[in-house]
């Protein structure tokens, strides 16, 4: 069965065909990153407008890299949410209407599965159950996963999201949007003695996150900076930031292991790309004897694979789980625990 996924929940317009015989057959990919920068953050209404651009140019692209025609597709899954209203408008309606031409089912997927099961997609995937860190630009939340569908949330941030504290951070020492890995990049040069951040919630019994006090802290050093903040004050300011995230992150993982027992950890979204967060995570591995699993790097940002994996999975638990009904809704909010079992 040759599923067709469809991402546009907010700057990366994503297609993909992935084969439940075969595996990923093919995926292409516009990330409107550079349209945004101008403006320091994503702007609604042309993201909405560059998709409708993308979408089909994208999907020709999909289908030819995977040598087969739109008549060879068996279903259709989709972003449905979470997300920006008017960008999963866009891609929600280019699913329904091809759909409709080619007389093919539709399946409405969830964002954030997709990026919690894209460490499946991988080779070596983990079996269920696992602890998942899902570290994207919106969320950040630890899971306990038993099944496609079957997920506890453990603890979440209390206010910034992990992605979100990286960007603002970046912001704050002038390094451009979206600011992760430009952070990331720059703290490799730096001091990690020169500042010592605060660690939110380190101690906490529970397993939630805050990143607000951290990220106020670094515009703290750097406004006390401010009369001539060199290159290595940033270097060192931005070593700081990542060493505390990156320990926070770190622990409640760990605690959250240790809590249920489990001895897999997958990290999906956005800052799983980031090499310091997967140094931290590996050392703790070797030395607490458990194993991490992380996507692909080219799918830890929003792709459409991992919305034609996430679909192709549920349509292989559940036949029915596709249908020929073209109506759509989008869900800009939709918690991950409303989501039934697979
Ligand atoms: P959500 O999935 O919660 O709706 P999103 O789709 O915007 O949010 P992702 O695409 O998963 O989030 O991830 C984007 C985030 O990941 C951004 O905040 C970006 O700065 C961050 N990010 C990407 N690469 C890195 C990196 N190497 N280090 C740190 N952060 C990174
Ligand atoms: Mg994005
Ligand atoms: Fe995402």
């Amino acid at each position: 069965m040759i599923v067709l996924g469809v991402e546009s929940s907010c700057d990366e317009t994503g297609l993909a065909l992935y084969d439940t015989e075969r595996g990923l057959l093919s995926h292409a990919l516009h990330s409107q990153v550079a349209m945004h920068e101008e403006y320091g953050g994503v702007v609604p209404e042309l993201a909405s407008r560059d998709h409708i651009r993308r979408a089909l140019p994208l999907l020709e692209q999909a289908l030819s890299s995977a040598g087969i025609a739109k008549t060879d597709i068996d279903a259709i899954a989709y972003t449905q949410g979470p997300g920006l209203a008017g960008a999963l408008l866009v891609g929600s309606s280019v699913a329904c209407s091809l759909a409709l031409a080619l007389d093919k089912p539709v399946l409405g997927v969830h964002h954030l599965e997709g990026h919690l099961l894209s460490p499946l997609l991988a080779s070596d995937p983990p079996e269920f159950p696992f602890i998942a860190l899902l570290v994207s630009g919106g969320h950040t939340q630890l899971m306990r996963v038993d099944g496609v569908g079957r997920y506890t949330l453990l603890g979440e941030t209390l206010d910034d999201a992990a992605g979100e504290a990286f960007d603002k951070s970046a912001k704050l020492l002038g390094l451009g949007y979206p600011g992760g890995p430009a952070i990331s990049r720059l703290a490799e040069f730096g001091d990690p003695t020169a500042y010592t951040l605060p660690r939110p919630m380190l101690h906490t019994k529970d397993f939630n996150f805050s990143f607000s006090g951290l990220k106020t802290a670094v515009l703290t050093v750097v406004k006390s900076q401010q009369t001539n903040i060199c290159e290595q004050d940033k270097a060192n300011i931005a070593r700081g930031f990542v060493d505390a995230i990156v320990d926070v992150l770190t622990a409640k993982c760990v605690n959250a292991l240790r809590h249920t027992g489990l001895k897999r950890l997958v990290i999906a979204g956005g800052v799983g790309a980031n090499a310091q967060l997967r140094a931290s995570l590996n050392a703790a591995a070797a030395k607490r004897k458990f194993r991490v699993y992380y996507p692909e790097l080219e799918f830890c940002t929003d792709n459409g694979a991992m919305i034609a994996f996430a679909g192709a999975l549920r349509l292989k638990a559940k036949p029915d789980a596709a249908q020929h009904d073209y109506s759509f809704n989008v869900r800009p909010r939709w918690p991950l625990d409303e989501l039934e079992a697979a």
